[in-house]
């Protein structure tokens, strides 16, 4: 079996999934095993390859925080490029700009699951890039160590986080003590994951230079 997707299969197969959400939001049924059956036609692979595409394309889904087609359970296992393709493909279906945080946030979850991890390097000058708005690149290790190291407890108040997402995770913030764009660097000792009362404080309390001292100082002794 072929392994590579060509871009005209995958956009095949997202539209469908579409198609499948747009009755589903209708409140029709919807024959799946059918569609499959029309793009293994179509295309040469199983059936279960397309059920299986769709899951990613759920897994997409579930970094917009979107609800996803009933029945087709988000599947991470999906490579950086792929993850990408979806975005990409989706975006331009339904006419938006393609996001970035969707491939960055499959890269966190990705590191997250691996099971032997060592410290991530990051990045020591961040570079930025220009567009409407100022972008600066950030490595999905840091911010994944980073949730790790918090272990589902806000690293500022030490409370656990306040709810769980979609997909089942404590829900906290990663944050830079020292700003990309005052020059810091994005490495695991200049961020904490934070509850999102402590993150606003951290950005507009008074008390900002003293709180943020204290967790720098935390994170180098
Ligand atoms: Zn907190």
């Amino acid at each position: 079996m072929r392994d590579r997707w060509t871009k005209e299969e995958l956009k095949a197969t997202i539209d469908v999934y579409l198609q499948m959400h747009t009755l589903q939001q209708q409140g029709q049924s919807c024959n799946k095993k059918a569609f499959y059956r029309m793009l293994s036609e179509q295309f040469g692979r199983s059936e279960k390859a397309y059920e299986y595409r769709m899951q990613n394309i759920s897994y997409i889904y579930l970094l917009h925080d979107r609800d996803w087609v009933e029945g087709l359970k988000p599947a991470k296992n999906v490579g950086r490029n792929v993850t990408s393709a979806i975005e990409e493909i989706l975006a331009e279906l339904e006419n938006r700009p393609f996001n970035e945080e969707v491939p960055f946030e499959a890269q966190v979850d990705s590191y997250r699951q691996k099971q032997r991890k060592s410290l991530p390097e990051g990045i020591r000058e961040p570079k930025s890039s220009f567009g409407k708005i100022v972008k600066y690149e950030r490595s999905p290790e840091v911010k994944g160590w980073v949730l790790d190291r918090a272990n589902g407890q806000c690293e500022m108040c030490k409370v656990p986080a306040p709810f769980k997402t979609k997909s089942g995770k404590d829900y906290l913030e990663v944050h830079h003590l020292i700003r990309l764009a005052d020059g810091g660097p994005d490495i695991v000792d200049n961020c904490v994951a934070l509850c999102p009362n402590c993150h606003r404080k951290l950005h507009y309390s008074s008390e900002t230079q003293q709180l943020t001292q204290t967790l720098l100082d935390n994170l180098h002794t």
